[in-house]
């Protein structure tokens, strides 16, 4: 199981080619799933179509949209499910007051996306340049904004969990529905014999990796791989 951006690609980003063909040999032989914050429209355009051709199933907006392959000859992807998210009262007021507030200067709204079970937000804003998200990435990491907005909003909205997720981002859901439901959902009957790997690059908390890295460990063949980019998953195919 991989997480998709900072795991296989850069933050929003193309796989980078050699990678995508060490990752589509690699995978050849075994069952590979990828657990990705953003939508399947957007992983379809980040991996190539040969290698998703070898994922088993693929989980967007954190789990909350499914997609497997039809089983015949077209293998065309099929939405299995999809989740919907109703921002409760008062929480898109609050994250507008969150970016209007913030000192971080360049903003391009809209700061927030509801997508299949879930809500985006940045105070870059969904249309940042890549530039714009780039300084805003560094703003982040040296002033942990993200994390303050984490700890405000929590108490306010206590059904609702923050994670920081991507490079400049929070995702926000209903408590549960974060990427830690795929297992909850899809794999409870795995057999303890399955020797299951998750590989992403926010497994620590408040990371949105936390809770499916959780869940993977209290399999006992769990393995969860935290890496700081693609290079790393590189090497880590290696071993695997
Ligand atoms: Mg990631």
């Amino acid at each position: 199981m991989f997480d998709v951006d900072g795991t296989l690609t850069p933050a929003k980003q193309k796989i980078v080619k050699s990678f995508a063909k060490q990752f589509a040999e690699w995978s050849n032989d075994k069952e590979v799933y990828l657990i990705s914050g953003g939508s399947f429209v957007r992983i379809c355009g980040q991996i190539t179509p040969s290698l998703l051709d070898n994922m088993t199933a693929v989980y967007a907006c954190m789990g909350n949209a499914g997609y497997i392959r039809k089983k015949d000859e077209s293998r065309a992807w099929i939405k299995r499910y999809e989740h919907t998210f109703e921002p409760p009262a008062g929480l898109i007021e609050a994250l507008e007051i969150v970016a209007r507030d913030s000192p971080h200067i360049e903003k391009k709204p809209p700061h927030w996306e509801v997508r299949s079970g879930m809500l985006n937000f940045s105070v870059v804003g969904q249309k940042a340049s890549k530039a714009h998200r780039k300084a805003y990435a560094s703003y982040d990491a040296e002033h942990l904004e993200r994390e303050t907005i984490v700890k405000k909003l929590r108490p306010m909205f206590p059904e609702i969990d923050f994670v920081i997720g991507g490079a400049v981002s929070l995702d926000i859901f209903e408590k549960g529905r974060d990427k830690s439901q795929v297992i909850r959902e899809h794999f409870k009957d795995l057999s303890k014999d399955v020797i299951l790997h998750f590989v992403g690059d926010r497994v620590e908390h408040p990371g949105n990796d936390y809770a499916i890295a959780q869940l993977v460990l209290e399999h006992p063949n769990g393995h969860v791989h935290s890496v700081k980019s693609w290079k790393d998953t590189a090497e880590l195919l290696k071993s695997i």
